[in-house]
């Protein structure tokens, strides 16, 4: 079967709990790995260059898609967000899978160059509890979390078209149910296309010897 590592991607609303989701996946199991993204965004209190992001200029974003170092990237409420490429190739290739924690528009180039990429999309079981939750974080100023909440709105329209929705009403039952979808995603044929293709050479020169 596939050796590959998978591609896992992570979008969902701002406040939905993604995060918290993501840390948890790295600490309780081994096989997985973040890819650290590069924003231009201001770091947050308590935030690390390098450990949340790689936080950079306009102008070294900019050099950065020149330079295709990028697998994907899109403005977020008027910040820059990509996806550093050589991380996600390396690790991928090693066999680790790798969660990407990203916006919607990323998260749709990412399908198209990578078609086994596989989807989440995280929300809170309701848009008042979204609301909350924003609210509760204390890191945003009532105007932060207006924009957010508008973005939300437009973000569940494209729901639709990710693999999986997770509700994140019990952290626990998000946690085993997102594993779950990805070791389901891993046994599709579309993700087993090199395994497919032998076992058919190999049934086409058995049945031609008999
Ligand atoms: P925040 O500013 O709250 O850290 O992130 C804002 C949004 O940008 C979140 O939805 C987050 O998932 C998304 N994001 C973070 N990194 C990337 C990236 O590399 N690419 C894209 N497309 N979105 C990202």
């Amino acid at each position: 079967m596939e050796k590959k590592g998978a591609l896992i991607v992570i979008s969902g609303f701002s406040g939905a709990g993604k995060g918290t989701l993501v840390k948890r996946l790295l600490s309780d199991y081994d096989r997985f790995a973040l890819s650290i993204s590069m924003t231009t965004r201001a770091p947050r209190e308590g935030e690390e260059d390098g450990r949340e992001y790689f936080f950079v200029s306009r102008e070294t974003f900019e050099k950065t898609i020149a330079e295709n170092g990028l697998l994907e990237h899109a403005e977020y409420c008027g910040n820059y967000y990509g996806t550093p490429k050589a991380y996600v190739e390396s690790k991928l290739s090693e066999g680790v899978d790798v969660i990407l924690e990203i916006e919607v528009q990323g998260a749709f180039q990412i399908k198209k160059i990578f078609p086994e990429a596989v989807l989440f999309f995280v929300t809170p079981p309701s848009a008042k509890i979204l609301e909350e939750r924003l609210r509760g974080r204390g890191t945003e100023s009532d105007e932060v979390i207006r924009k957010r909440l508008l973005r939300a709105d437009e973000e569940a329209e494209l729901m639709e078209q990710y693999d999986y929705v997770l509700v994140n009403d019990s952290l626990e039952e998000c946690i085993k149910d997102a594993v779950s979808y990805i070791d389901a995603a891993k046994a599709t044929p579309l993700r087993n296309k090199d395994f497919i293709n032998q076992l058919k050479e190999e049934l086409d020169s058995f049945s031609k010897g008999v």
